[in-house]
């Protein structure tokens, strides 16, 4: 699968805002944004605000796919996905997206990131309903419950995870059962509970050119 080889944080300062993709690094001084925050390249300090109406949609995508980590192609298809269902289109597209194996890793604080957690998932870190599921892109289902692998859950980050779980406020649509030591998908995230500034309708608009 092809994939981002070069520095993540040209992809924020690209995009103009924090995407949180390197972790705890993105909450510190040392984050990219923090010191220089301009498009990268070297005529980066005078870019930016100057996208035509297809500019700005092509960065609303842009910054999307590079938030959950997703390729053009799926991507496409979750958007010809989340337009045949029924409801808004984007708010469709960003909720199937939240329901992404790897995104719920990460909201779960199970991985510092959402790559961190893809390459968890890979690894056959967690089970879905008991079975192992390797798939990043596994979209889950309300009433899932996901549970880490006992071959896996004494390496030390999934073991200081589960360790600081106590301590984590989850979003709403998540809980963790301590006594069976699983998660649940308890609902299906809905537009509010996606925090992250994104305009969706401009994506809507792209496609639909
Ligand atoms: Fe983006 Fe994180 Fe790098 Fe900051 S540290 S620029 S938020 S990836």
């Amino acid at each position: 699968m092809a994939r981002n080889t070069g520095s993540v944080c040209r992809l924020c300062r690209r995009e103009g805002i924090k995407l949180f993709l390197k972790g705890e690094r993105c909450e510190t001084a040392k984050c990219a944004i923090e010191k220089r925050a301009y498009a990268p390249g070297q005529h980066g300090q005078g870019r930016r605000g100057k996208f035509s109406e297809y500019g700005t949609q092509l960065r609303e995508k842009q910054k999307v796919k590079r938030i959950y980590g997703v390729l053009e192609k799926p991507f496409r298809n979750y958007f010809a996905v989340a337009d045949r269902k029924k409801g808004i289109t984007g708010e469709n597209l960003l909720e199937t997206l939240e329901l992404r194996f790897d995104n719920v890793i990460f909201r779960l604080g199970l991985a510092p990131s959402r790559s961190a957690a893809r390459q968890m998932v890979r690894h056959g870190h967690f089970y879905i309903n008991g079975k192992k599921v390797d798939v990043p892109s596994y979209i889950l289902k309300q009433g899932d419950t996901i549970k880490s692998n006992p071959r896996k859950t004494e390496k030390a980050p999934i073991k200081k995870a589960l360790e600081t779980m106590k301590n984590r406020t989850l979003p709403h649509w998540l809980a963790y059962d301590f006594e069976n030591k699983q998660a649940l998908v308890q609902a299906i995230p809905v537009r509010d509970d996606i925090t992250i500034p994104i305009q969706e309708q401009l994506i809507v608009e792209l496609y639909s050119r």
